[in-house]
């Protein structure tokens, strides 16, 4: 693999630190610098999106005959750098990094342009049903129906931890259309819009304060059959291509590595208690060196399988090595955050947003303010999009062979 970086993709990352620097606002800086949760909340989220839309960079990984920037993988990457090296704020993910994808490859012509303009243009807010209560790891178990009644799909069940389901218009759900075949052969991919009586969300309050996720109630929820993605009873392959993009393609290492940087500038500042700076604290400076050794690990990993699919090879079940790595490490930055600003970072500020002009003056500091509540939240990071335990089990099968 060719480590170096071509005269065009070094332009390209002119060009786009240049955009960053002219168009991305202090204030969604400084939104997403105090986000505390995986997902951005959608006032800055769907800010971030308008700029990219109107600059036409949204869908940097559709493929161009569905509106994507032709990109290369390299360029895709270079791209996620940069903005993670900018403090840009997450974009919302579940439309157009998840359904996306599957709509452009699974979709019909009328699926295709219907749906796709309004994830771009942001008209539409997607959420993810996947998971119900005894259907996360196991999901081919999972209980809710759709059963063809009066020209529409009728359905009914209960889905568990859907992400932003309380900001979302539509959800795109995994259902059972067939409960007497093999389970997976039974599951189809159903699109369902939110605004009808049949669908309630109800919050679940995470551990740090935060409101991402919520269960959703769908009791006779109705579903035009034009809604239906794919073949009937083909739900199973489409969660796992959908699983694959969750866990592939995506650049976890630029991330980390800029939040390494920035905890080693705190680490300047901060006090050790014993006269001196944090960065001369030799236990905790050799930590925070071996994270950041993890993750450009991670990055030479990620850079590989974008490799993969630059040679038109899908991202694949080595993928799940990367969630896995990231999660761990994601959990481990976060941990070192709170031991940095001692007990400044274990004081846990409830109160959302922690950005604008509503939000609690901090005790000590904003980073430090930021430290508890993004340990407790990144908990998460090992479980959803698959437990660690789950892709242990993928790579011990399908990577490994055992
Ligand atoms: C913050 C967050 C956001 C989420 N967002 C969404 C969303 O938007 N949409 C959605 O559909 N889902 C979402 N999820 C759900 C997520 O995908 C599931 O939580 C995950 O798949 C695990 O399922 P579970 O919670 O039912 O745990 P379980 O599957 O019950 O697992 C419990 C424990 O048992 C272990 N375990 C289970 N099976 C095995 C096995 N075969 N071998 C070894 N160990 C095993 C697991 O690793 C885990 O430690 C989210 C979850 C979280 C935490």
């Amino acid at each position: 693999m060719d480590l170096n970086f071509s005269s065009e993709d070094e332009a390209f990352r002119t060009e786009v630190r240049a955009f960053l620097d002219d168009n991305l606002p202090e204030y969604l800086r400084a939104g997403m610098r105090a986000t505390p949760s995986v997902f951005v909340e959608p006032d800055i989220g769907r800010e971030w999106q308008r700029i990219l839309y109107e600059k036409g960079w949204l869908a940097y990984n559709w493929p161009l005959d569905c509106g994507g920037t032709g990109w290369t993988t390299v360029q895709r990457y270079i791209f996620e750098k940069e903005c993670a090296l900018a403090d840009a704020p997450g974009l919302p993910v579940l439309g157009l990094k998840l359904l996306g994808p599957v709509i452009c490859r699974f979709g019909t012509a009328e699926q295709k342009a219907e749906i796709l303009p309004r994830i771009l243009n942001g008209t539409d807010y997607w959420c993810q049903g996947f998971s119900e209560p005894g259907a996360g790891s196991d999901l081919a178990s999972l209980k809710t129906r759709a059963e063809k009644k009066d020209g529409h799909y009728v359905i009914n069940g209960r889905k568990l931890w859907t992400t932003h389901a309380h900001h979302a218009s539509h959800i795109f759900c995994l259902v059972r259309t067939n409960p007497d075949c093999k389970p997976q052969a039974g599951i189809s991919f159903i699109l369902v819009d939110m605004a009808q009586p049949g669908i309630e969300v109800r919050p679940i309050k995470g551990l740090a304060g935060d409101h991402e996720v919520n269960e959703v109630y769908i009791d006779d929820a109705i579903a035009p059959f034009e809604n239906l993605v794919g073949e009937e009873g083909q739900g199973w392959t489409i969660a796992k291509f959908l699983l694959e993009n969750e866990r592939g393609g995506a650049c976890h290492a630029p991330k980390l590595l800029a939040d390494i940087r920035k905890l080693r500038q705190a680490a300047a500042r901060e006090p050790d208690g014993l006269g001196g700076s944090m960065a001369e604290d030799s236990a905790f400076m050799a930590a925070l060196a071996f994270a950041e050794l993890e993750s450009q690990a991670l990055e030479m990993t990620e850079l590989r399988v974008l490799a993969e699919m630059a040679k038109g090879l899908p991202p694949g079940p080595q993928t799940s090595l990367s969630k896995m790595i990231a999660s761990t490490l994601r959990q481990k930055v976060d941990g070192l955050a709170v031991r940095l600003f001692g007990y400044a970072g274990l004081a846990l500020e409830e109160v959302r947003p922690l950005y604008g002009n509503d939000s609690p003056e901090p005790l000590y500091g904003k980073e430090a303010q930021l430290a508890a509540p993004r340990y407790l939240n990144s908990r998460a990071w090992t479980i959803f999009g698959g437990t660690n335990e789950v892709q242990r089990t993928i790579i011990a099968k399908t990577v490994l062979g055992l």
